[in-house]
């Protein structure tokens, strides 16, 4: 139970165990994923989440904060959950290609407002994830290969120290922050807003081809020769389907940042593969890139794992996939092997291996994981051993991310700018 005072503290909702709506409250996107917090705030600005931050330090709490909750780790028991939904201002400076966001808005609307614009920010594949914890956490973006990180692309965060101050931290005003806020997650300081370049979109086009799980290696054939030598601008992933009750399937994803024809003649090798079920290639909205994957938009019982990969191994096409529901692999290489200018770093491996299965049953999920772990063994060869931040499940760390000396670096960064533990990322970089 929190100290009352934090009602006193604050304007926004609080709820504590007890009250109606808080077992509601605190629930995570995912929902395999209990998350224990002493009490849920739901602030109403910038200035509350200051307010609440000082109460924290003052009573020995910490805070998490959470738009959406997609990457909720757990790791919260006994901890005051920060709900952003509140800080939902979106402004599209479209002269100036910049965009300033509130933490609690998603990729969605900043899609929305930019595309008729003729402009896209780095959203990933899904529409529902929030700016604020994706471009935290990096945040690989359909777009990652032109121009890399989204993280790369901000160009300042309006924040909250351990303090409780509120601060704007760019590169000239504190480098060390800034470059930790740029792929080091939710540890340094609390987010109320930020504001990052767009970039020009006049043009997309992409969307999906789906084939029969019987061509899946021809179309992983055709997935390797385009990757291969495709232009920045092209993105290209490859996945496989084995949903209960289904035939099991195979699929690519494409967008490429350009004129239509120029991209259709990129993939000109996709039309080679007979039988396709469905292709909806074709000019994309901006505003509807976050249908091309068809990601679940609605909280589900989901147990991913992301393995980066250091290449390609033909038996990706062909081995069995069950129970898991789908594997993806994403193209990444491009702008993302560059150095970077925050914690996220270069991204040497070209390829990411994405498995998805679902619970809540315990014994569906413990094959699932165990799946998993199969399948980065059988692929040991081509699995580099880390993952994107973003990415992380429950079980995995920081340390799981990060090359040794980047989490050297963000540690240091949390031990003199959050000393007493006031913040609590999903991922801390001390676990
Ligand atoms: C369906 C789906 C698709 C995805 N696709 C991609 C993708 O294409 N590319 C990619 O890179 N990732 C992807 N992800 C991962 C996603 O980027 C992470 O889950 C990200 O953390 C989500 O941010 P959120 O704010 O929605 O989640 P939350 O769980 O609300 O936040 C995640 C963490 O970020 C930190 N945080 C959030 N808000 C703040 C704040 N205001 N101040 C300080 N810290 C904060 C906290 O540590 C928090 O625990 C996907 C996830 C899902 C579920």
């Amino acid at each position: 139970m929190v100290n009352a005072d934090v009602r006193k503290a604050v304007r926004g909702r609080v709820l504590e165990p007890g009250d109606d709506g808080f077992d509601a409250a605190r629930r995570a996107w995912n929902r395999t994923v209990d998350q224990p917090v002493a009490a849920v705030v739901a602030a109403e600005d910038a200035e509350d989440v200051a307010a609440l931050v000082r109460y924290a330090r003052r009573s020995g709490l910490a805070v998490t904060a959470q738009a959406g909750g997609h990457d909720a780790s757990g790791d919260v028991e006994g901890v005051i959950l920060l709900r952003t939904g509140r800080l939902d201002g979106v402004r599209v400076r479209a002269e100036e290609r910049l965009a300033r966001v509130g933490a609690g808005v998603n990729w969605g609307r900043v899609l929305s407002a930019a595309g008729p614009r003729g402009l896209t920010g780095l959203a990933g594949s899904s529409p529902v994830v929030n700016v604020a914890g994706y471009t935290l956490g990096g945040g690989l973006s359909w777009f990652g290969r032109r121009y890399g990180w989204a993280a790369d692309s901000v160009r300042a965060f309006d924040a909250v120290d351990a303090d409780g101050e509120r601060t704007r931290v760019t590169a000239e005003s504190d480098p060390e922050l800034f470059w930790g806020l740029k792929g080091g997650g939710g540890d340094f300081a609390l987010v109320t807003s930020l504001e990052f370049d767009l970039h020009p979109a006049p043009s997309v086009y992409g969307g999906r081809v789906v084939w029969p799980g019987t061509r899946a290696a021809e179309v992983f054939e055709t997935f390797q020769t385009i990757t291969r030598d495709a232009p920045p601008e092209l993105t290209v992933w490859f996945g496989r389907f084995a949903f209960p009750g289904a035939p099991p399937m195979a699929a690519l994803d494409l967008t490429y940042l350009g004129d239509p024809r120029e991209g259709a003649a990129l993939v000109r090798g996709i039309d080679g593969i007979d039988g396709a079920i469905s292709d909806d290639r074709g000019l994309v909205a901006v505003a509807g890139l976050g249908g091309i994957a068809a990601e679940p938009t609605a909280p589900a019982a989901s147990l991913p794992r992301a393995e980066l990969l250091t290449g390609l191994d033909e038996g990706l096409a062909t081995e069995p996939i069950e129970p898991l529901i789908s594997i993806q692999i994403r193209h990444l290489s491009g702008a993302l092997a560059g150095p970077g200018g925050g914690a996220s770093g270069t991204l040497d491996e070209p390829y990411l291996l994405q498995m998805v299965g679902t619970g809540p049953d315990p014994d569906l999920a413990r094959a699932v994981r165990e799946k998993q772990a199969r399948f980065v063994e059988r692929f040991e060869a081509v699995i580099a051993g880390r993952k994107p931040y973003t990415l992380l499940t429950p079980e995995e760390t920081a340390a799981d991310a990060f090359p040794g000396p980047v989490l050297a670096r963000l540690r240091e960064l949390k031990r003199s700018r959050d000393p007493q533990g006031v913040f609590r990322a999903n991922h801390s970089v001390h676990r």
